[in-house]
């Protein structure tokens, strides 16, 4: 898949007016400047209002790399957070295949039909390695696409998993202040994207697949111990009774881990995001979750827990992001990278000489810059 093939996908829940620039890699894809009369009130008031247009242009704001468009981005988001909405966030995870789109379709068309206005947002970390990406490469949920309360919205593209998920974590606040009630993040399921999702979501989704006997070898442990729900899809036609007995083993296999401290017993369930059989009780799971969850206060616990690690997960990123760009340590890295890699300095002097050159924001002096090695 093609950069501009990304972009495309990127761009392709943006079905409302104003918004086509972006295709044009010559064209700024920026949305209006700070400074412009459709400002940050204006922003706001948009988004409030469910214009989803404005929607889309303030989270490519917070998707930008540019420092002026970051800066109107947290003013956005700031002025947003007073005006959420109490939501449901829902992250689904599964292997490639295993019918995500299609049950997000299914899902998502019954919690619409009930009333509910639904964002569905993506973090793919396989855009980072290939610039091409595994959830947006095919027109998928193309049902939902047209509903009038469903916003969907593909990965931001650019940047490490980290990066990523920040732009995805404050996505969601955005669409909460937009009135969506109920936010799906979707990833796939290769590892690490999960445990990123995990912390940005109030439950955990893991949907399998029966077959070839040995369903948990190919899902990491770790994955398993953190779903909230674990959902064996296709149980349909034949492969009904293979469904069963994935469920059968899932449920022993939770047995092995802790009982969680809120008292949560994740439940193992079938369905088919095909027929819709089953699809309603993984919601319900969902909803009994919440409750629970409310009346114990771990829900708003969670979620507190939760932003605080966003907080100095935005620290470290920032830090690292001005260490790295600030003058004194780029003069330097090269050289000292150098030595490290034959050896005539090892690396935590090296680390040590380019953190000291970033706190005096000039050049390391010689001395320091020595390679005398004590360990
Ligand atoms: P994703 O990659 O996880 O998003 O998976 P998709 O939703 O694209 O589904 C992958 C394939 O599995 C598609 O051909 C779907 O039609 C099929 N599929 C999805 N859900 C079901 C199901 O419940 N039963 C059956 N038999 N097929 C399904």
């Amino acid at each position: 898949m093609s950069d501009s093939d990304a972009d495309a996908s990127a761009l392709s829940e943006t079905r409302s007016p104003g918004r086509v620039s972006s295709l044009n890699p010559n064209l700024d894809p920026s949305p209006p400047r700070r400074r412009s009369p459709d400002g940050v009130d204006a922003y706001v008031e948009k988004i409030r209002d469910g214009d989803r247009a404005a929607l889309s242009r303030a989270i490519t704001l917070i998707e930008s790399t540019r420092a002026e468009h970051q800066a109107t981005a947290r003013e956005i988001l700031h002025a947003c957070l007073a005006h959420r909405s109490a939501s449901i966030r829902v992250g689904i995870t599964g292997v490639p295949g295993v019918g995500k789109s299609t049950f997000i379709e299914r899902l998502g068309t019954q919690l619409v039909d009930e009333g509910h206005r639904l964002a569905v947002l993506a973090i793919d970390p396989s855009s980072e390695r290939t610039k091409g990406s595994i959830l947006g490469d095919k027109t998928r949920m193309g049902a939902l696409t047209q509903r009038e309360d469903v916003f969907i919205r593909p990965s931001p593209t650019a940047g490490s998993l980290g990066g990523v998920a920040r732009k995805t974590r404050e996505t969601i606040l955005l669409c909460e202040a937009a009135g969506y009630d109920t936010i799906f993040v979707e990833t796939v399921g290769v590892g690490q994207s999960e445990t990123t999702v995990h912390s940005m979501v109030d439950f955990f989704l893991l949907l399998a697949l029966a077959g070839a006997g040995d369903e948990l070898q190919g899902i990491k442990r770790g994955i398993v111990e953190m779903a909230d729900a674990i959902a064996i899809n296709k149980a349909d036609g034949e492969n009904k009774r293979a469904a069963e007995q994935a469920k059968q083993e899932y449920e022993r296999a939770l047995h092995l881990f802790p009982a969680p401290e809120t008292g949560w017993e994740p439940p193992v369930l079938t369905c088919s995001a095909r027929t819709g059989e089953g699809v309603s009780a993984v919601w319900d799971a969902v909803v009994d979750f919440e409750e629970q969850m409310k009346a114990a206060g771990h829900f708003q616990e969670k979620r507190s827990e939760q932003a605080r690690y966003w907080m100095y997960q935005t620290i470290e990123h920032r830090l690292k992001q001005d260490f790295f760009a600030s003058d004194a340590v780029q003069s330097r890295i090269d050289e000292i990278e150098a030595k490290v890699r034959d050896g005539r300095l090892s690396s935590f002097v090296a680390a040590e000489q380019l953190l000291d050159a970033y706190r005096r924001g000039g050049r390391a002096d010689s001395a320091s810059a020595s390679g005398s090695s004590a360990q």
